[in-house]
């Protein structure tokens, strides 16, 4: 019920209002949409509605676009210790209320609420990253580059900047975006997941309780038209994405072909490759922690594992770890994982499951039909283990994005790194083993944005930036780190002469050259 308290529009019934809808913040103010058409929340646990979310108007849009382009000459003019004061704040604001965010994220998204602790802790690291703005956004000085000539660049930011947001971080992702681009100087209009926005709207309320002024944030709601709008806006500078293949290579091509800087994050299939020699109980654990954590619903998920060598007694120890996992509503203290986040995801995993079964892999653990007493309504799936996995393979060849881990077998170290990079995606890859030069060797051959050596989940703290690679990112520059900075940031060079200028030389129309 977080936002019953702005669910006030007369124009709409009290049938809208309860389950509250979830409002749009524009210009420094939380207001309910004026469009009648909404998308239910679910928490994916209950099937409950827990709210419902607005499909935003264009006028609306257009509001929230130009509240940010309004704030922007004063917000970039704001001293960078101000807006870093703001970060501060900020970051204590988020530690405060800790719980209340992982609450409704566990609540609208169905991860348990020890992984929605991380989802909000992993963004939090960024905010705190983007306290140091000032030194990160420094810039460059060569002096005397000609006789009293200097030349110094400064990296400005670049005015309106929005972002998109998937489903399975409500909180990581948002922070992996507004914080950065708003303490370079920007302004941000930002569209969270119509699946799970209401983490993106308490981040908003602490950010302006920080003391972030009105319009540097501003969030709209709504799905594929609200993105078109995004993409096709000409105040808006820049664009962030984060989410599936179709929608982000759609973004990316639309937005730069509207002259703009995009950064798009997409789907992945991350392989963990097990060398005989690794060790047993830590490989076994990290591959179920990465396989079935979160249900499997994260891009950095390890989803296939090459097993070098014999592949039976891995599979056999593996199995029985996963059978211990417990399934379970989040918000249940002894759950492992939880439900996927619709309907629609379960059947898709089920029958991309069943695709690997047609067509000859062995279902080692089937998690298809599990009830969940309490919940016999959720969305769950439980483990899943498919062996004898070929790259011909439907289930190998797509994102399953569930908890359904996907075994192959390779006779070496060399065709195991093949496998993983005749795979289109290239977020991430790990190798378990207790060879330096195997290691070595996969460190350099892999062709993955984000190796892992003896750690399943590689995924870079906000001093590094978020790597992904090959079909797995469109763009140039990273999210968050030095890259992000430079995302949302543009060069200006200014070459400045301060000298008695001698009278007698004349007018020259060579080109200048350094004297
Ligand atoms: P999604 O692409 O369905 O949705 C993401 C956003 O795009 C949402 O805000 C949605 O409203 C919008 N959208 C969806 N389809 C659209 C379309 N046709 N046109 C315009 N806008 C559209 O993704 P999701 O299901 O929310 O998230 C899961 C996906 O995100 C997975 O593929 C996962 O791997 C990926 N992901 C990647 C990273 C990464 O950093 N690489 C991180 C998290 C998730």
């Amino acid at each position: 019920q977080i936002f019953a308290k702005y669910s006030t529009s007369p124009e709409l019934s009290s049938q809208l209002r309860n389950p509250p809808r979830v409002p749009n913040l524009i210009g420094g103010t939380f207001v309910d949409s004026k469009s009648s058409a909404s998308i239910d929340v679910i928490n994916p646990a209950t099937q409950e509605v827990v709210s419902r979310v607005p499909l935003t108007t264009n006028e609306e849009f257009k509001a929230a676009v130009s509240a940010a382009k309004q704030a922007f000459p004063s917000w970039r003019n704001t001293p960078i210790t101000t807006r870093q004061r703001i970060m501060f704040k900020f970051q204590e604001l988020i530690r405060r209320d800790m719980d209340k965010l992982a609450m409704n994220i566990t609540t609208e998204q169905g991860k348990t609420l020890k992984d929605a602790h991380g989802d909000v802790f992993r963004g939090l690291e960024v905010v705190e990253h983007a306290c140091g703005m000032a030194t990160l956004q420094m810039g460059e000085y060569v002096p005397n580059v000609s006789n009293g000539i200097d030349t110094y660049s400064l990296r400005e930011p670049l005015g309106v900047c929005a972002g998109i947001c998937p489903f399975n971080f409500p909180a990581m992702i948002p922070l992996w975006m507004f914080p950065v681009a708003a303490t370079c100087g920007n302004t941000f209009v930002l569209k969270p997941s119509e699946k799970d926005p209401g983490a993106s709207i308490m981040l908003a309320e602490l950010a302006m309780e920080a003391g972030l002024p009105k319009g540097v944030l501003n969030i709209v709601h709504g799905t594929n038209d609200i993105v078109n709008a995004i993409c096709d806006d000409d105040d808006i500078r820049a664009v962030s994405f984060v989410g599936s293949n179709i929608a982000g290579m759609h973004i990316y091509a639309r937005g730069s072909a509207k002259g703009k800087r995009v950064q798009s994050n997409m789907g992945a299939k991350n392989h963990g490759v097990v060398l005989p020699d690794a060790s047993a109980d830590a490989t076994l654990n990290a591959l179920v922690a990465a396989g079935f954590g979160a249900a499997g619903q994260r891009c950095m998920a390890l989803s296939t594992i090459v097993f070098v060598g014999d592949s039976e007694s891995w599979e056999n120890k593996l199995m029985e770890c996963a059978k211990a996992l417990k399934v379970n509503a989040g918000t249940e203290p002894d759950a492992d994982l939880g439900p996927v986040i619709s309907k629609q995801a379960k059947e898709r995993i089920c029958r991309l499951i069943q695709s690997g079964v047609d067509s000859g892999a062995r279902l080692l653990l089937d998690g298809r039909n599990i009830v969940v007493p309490g919940y016999e309504h959720g969305n769950f799936i439980g483990p899943t283990i498919l062996t004898d996995v070929t790259a011909d393979m439907e289930c190998y060849k797509e994102e399953i994005f569930g908890p359904v881990l996907l075994c192959m077998r390779a006779d070496s170290l060399e065709e195991a790194i093949n496998i993983v990079n005749n795979n289109k995606y290239g977020n991430g890859a790990s190798i378990f083993t207790s060879s330096g030069v195997a290691a070595r060797k996969f460190q350099t051959e892999i062709e993955a944005g984000q190796v892992g050596i003896n750690v399943p989940i590689p995924v870079p703290l906000p001093f590094f930036s978020f790597t992904g690679s090959k079909a797995s990112f469109a763009g140039d520059l990273n999210f968050y780190g030095k890259a992000g900075v430079n995302f949302y940031t543009q060069i200006k060079t200014v070459t400045q002469q301060w000298k008695d200028l001698p009278g007698s030389s004349g007018v020259s129309l060579a080109m200048p050259t350094s004297q």
